[in-house]
């Protein structure tokens, strides 16, 4: 068993969620390497830059170039692009450099296959940091009227409502009541959808009709008879407690049924990926700092995530906060114990020790990789080899698995041309497999595999792994929780 997440540093922790609010103004990034056109804290660095060697290795994985087959819109062109305002030869704000960067859908698929370690990500992450501060910068010198209505309408959507778990859940319960009162009727038939342009993100959301799960430090115990593991938390997250709760409660259950003791620590808030995304590290440091203090305090060997992007971004904490002296090492050491769902229990499998009580499950299914689980966490086997497990479960692979398809956080919301494009590619390469179902492990690409297939005309379910594993021991017919 590994050591507790708070190892080192428990005296310290802040006892209340808020500890990242109160904490945030403290946290600075690095300035080491500063470069000429990119200023203050949080820029590109450049020894990433110059590792890069242009062999183009990376052309051919990215979603970007396989649709446009510019250079411009590949991995390369991208950092030509940085090198160039690092230099001063192109302005942060140039319409052309903003549009490249938010093009991008920060999948990493590029950063897996460079050999020359190029960390592509850390690049596009402070590159959109450093877009949205000089925007914030002319904001304030001419004006709200002129910022741009979608940029403001972001800032509001990230502050007012991913800012805080309890209005995303408030948020949730406005959805769910929309849905069920017969607005959502309405809005459909009198074409205020179309006027709005939310029709696509409209179709996107499913039925929320399951109670949202709500993290207050529950303890779950670990199944009676099964060996007893160790204790993890789970991060609820705010998409998948409020749009997919039943995937959490199947992961707690699929825990339990392999000797682990599982608490959903109070506390905890949004992960701050969409953060990172939208080039506010600020923000994704606040959350940090929230959620490290709420995961010590529950006194768990490791941290779980059932969700790919969220995964990626608590891996990240120890870089976020390498600069700041009183979160570095607390960071690092909570990062350390961050585990996706499918890591335990595939070293369970390795090791002849899970739980294998599954009823026969006769299913024909392909697997979609989430960017932020084979990308960013480099996690490929371990839920194909867990799929495989399931007695009666047949893979088949589908082509190009590991290629974006198009969700990038909110990415679908804000460019739906790339985002529509990618999906209609992952829908057919879907469909081609012929299988009964598909298979991911990341909300955001459950949501836009179910709009792609719609789209398509098909009804093929989209189950999470959890939601599988769980049916299967249960003896239930996992389509019944599928999409
Ligand atoms: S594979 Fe790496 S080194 Fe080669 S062009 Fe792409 S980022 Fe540069
Ligand atoms: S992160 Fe993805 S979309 Fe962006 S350059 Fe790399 S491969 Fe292309």
């Amino acid at each position: 068993m590994s050591a507790p997440i708070s190892s080192g540093a428990k005296e310290s922790a802040p006892a209340d969620a808020n500890a990242g609010a109160a904490l945030a103004p403290r946290l600075f990034g690095s300035k080491r390497g500063a470069l000429p056109g990119f200023t203050g804290l949080d820029q590109p660095r450049e020894d990433i830059l110059r590792a890069c060697i242009r062999c183009g290795y990376c052309l051919p994985t990215c979603p970007t170039y396989l649709e446009t087959f510019s250079e411009a819109s590949s991995p390369r062109g991208r950092i030509r692009l940085i090198q160039a305002v690092a230099d001063g030869v192109l302005s942060v704000t140039d319409p052309g450099f903003v549009e490249q960067m938010y093009q991008c859908l920060d999948c990493r698929a590029c950063e897996a296959v460079c050999p020359s370690g190029v960390r592509y990500g850390q690049l596009v992450e402070t590159a959109r940091t450093q877009i949205e501060r000089a925007r914030a910068r002319s904001t304030r010198r001419l004006g709200v009227a002129r910022a741009g209505w979608r940029r403001l309408a972001r800032a509001a959507a990230l502050d007012g409502v991913f800012g805080d778990l309890s209005r995303v859940r408030l948020a949730g319960a406005a959805v769910r009541l929309y849905q069920r009162s017969g607005a959502r009727r309405l809005a459909r038939a009198s074409g205020a959808l179309d006027l709005l342009g939310l029709r696509d993100a409209e179709a996107m959301l499913p039925d929320l009709s399951a109670t949202p799960v709500i993290p207050r430090g529950e303890v779950y115990p670990p199944l009676p008879g099964v060996e007893r593991r160790g204790r993890v938390a789970l991060l609820t997250g705010c998409v998948m407690g409020s749009v997919f709760p039943e995937t959490d409660r199947a992961t707690i259950r699929v825990l339990c049924a392999n000797g682990y003791e599982v608490v959903t620590p109070s506390g905890q808030q949004c992960c701050g990926a969409l953060a990172v995304h939208s080039g506010d590290l600020d923000r994704a440091r606040m959350l940090a700092c929230g959620n490290i203090a709420a995961f010590e305090a529950s006194g768990a060997d490791l941290v779980i995530s059932n969700a790919a992007g969220c995964g990626s971004a608590l891996k990240d904490y120890g870089e976020f906060l390498a600069h700041d002296p009183a979160w570095a090492e607390r960071a690092h050491a909570f990062s350390a114990c961050v585990r996706d769902a499918t890591e335990p229990l595939a070293d369970l499998l390795r090791h002849d020790q899970l739980n294998t009580s599954f009823e026969r499950t006769p299913l024909r299914v392909t697997y979609q990789e989430p960017c932020h689980l084979a990308h960013a966490q480099r996690i490929t086997a371990q839920p194909r080899a867990l799929l495989r497990a399931i007695p009666g479960v047949e893979l088949v692979e589908m082509a190009e698995s590991s290629v974006c398809c198009g969700s990038a956080g909110v990415y679908n919301l804000l460019r739906p041309d790339m985002a529509g494009a990618l999906g209609a590619r992952k829908a057919r390469n879907t469909l081609a497999t012929g299988a009964q179902a598909v298979v991911t492990a990341n909300p955001g690409c459950a949501l836009q595999l179910r709009a792609e297939l719609n789209r398509a005309d098909s009804a093929l379910p989209v189950l999470h792994i959890m939601d599988l594993l769980d049916a299967a021991y249960r003896g239930r017919d996992p389509l019944l929780s599928a999409l």
